[in-house]
């Protein structure tokens, strides 16, 4: 059994406002090196979680901001961490037909979301809403992997099991707004995402797949587009708004990075004043 494990950090116990790794404080600092702990620590879970569920592979997509938080220092001996993301094929290296299973960890709800953590982003796939969780379960569909377990806040797992039910959830906090939370203590949402994930894969033939038919017809903020490939669908309208895959001859990517985290920023900002 081969498992993808797809981590973002807005989702993570203890998680409450965004990461900022540019901005050269103390405090970000800080902030900074304590979320990439609470990351590691949720993604380690799962890792475990497969493995005690029999993975022989198991492979880590860092997915948040620049792909390349996690302590791979502390990551778990038997997961490697697929990082970075310029120069890449696509957002998903190595998802294909030959995985047995996704897990996504660390879930944020998609933009608009009441009482979600820290939501932005949306797409609509086939005429459906999802965020960047639920685009990566459909780009899973495509290739028809499954959805064995998810993590994140209460809205996010909601929304996940509203778009394809039947995954195991690990819901680990509840957002009463954008930046506040209500968290469980991080050991004890790691043994929830452990149980979730074990479970889950024990339980494969009953994990969802989502399943859209081609040709793909994708819409976001950015353009829309449409093919049987839904990985480059996404790809192209992503690359048209000068994200750095494929080539090294774009934008810096940390100047891109900064420019979507101040969009969803001035999104959330403006969807939910204080
Ligand atoms: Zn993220």
């Amino acid at each position: 059994m081969k498992v993808y494990i797809w981590a973002d950090m807005e989702g993570v116990a203890g998680v409450a406002d965004w990461d900022d790794p540019v901005t050269d404080t103390y405090f970000n600092a800080e902030t900074r090196s304590r979320m990439r702990e609470l990351f590691t620590g949720e993604i380690n879970a799962a890792v475990k979680g497969a493995l005690a569920a029999g993975a022989q592979t198991v492979l880590v997509r860092d997915a948040h901001g620049f792909a390349n938080n996690l302590s791979v220092e502390e990551l778990h001996p038997e997961a490697p961490a697929i990082l970075g993301r310029k120069g890449l094929p696509n957002p998903w290296p190595d998802l294909d037909e030959t995985v047995s299973a996704a897990v996504i960890i660390g879930a944020h709800p998609m933009a608009g979301t009441p009482h979600g953590i820290l939501p932005h982003t949306s797409y609509e796939v086939n005429g459906r809403r999802m965020g960047d969780a639920g685009l990566f379960a459909a780009v899973c569909g495509s290739y028809d992997v499954p959805v064995a377990a998810a993590s994140g806040d209460h809205a996010a797992v909601d929304q996940l099991s509203a778009l394809m039910p039947g995954p195991r959830v690990a819901p680990v906090k509840h957002a009463y707004y954008p930046y506040a939370i209500r968290t469980l203590q991080p050991f004890k949402a790691r043994h929830l995402i452990k149980s979730a994930v074990e479970d889950g894969l024990r339980n494969l033939p009953s994990a969802p797949v989502l399943r859209l038919d081609r040709p793909y017809k994708v819409k976001f903020h950015a353009g829309e587009g449409e093919g049987d490939d839904l990985a480059s669908v996404v790809l192209n309208l992503l690359k048209a708004r000068g994200a750095p895959y494929g080539s090294q001859d774009v934008e810096p990517e940390r100047s891109i990075y900064l420019r979507r985290l101040r969009a969803a920023q001035r999104a959330a900002d403006r969807d939910y004043p204080e």
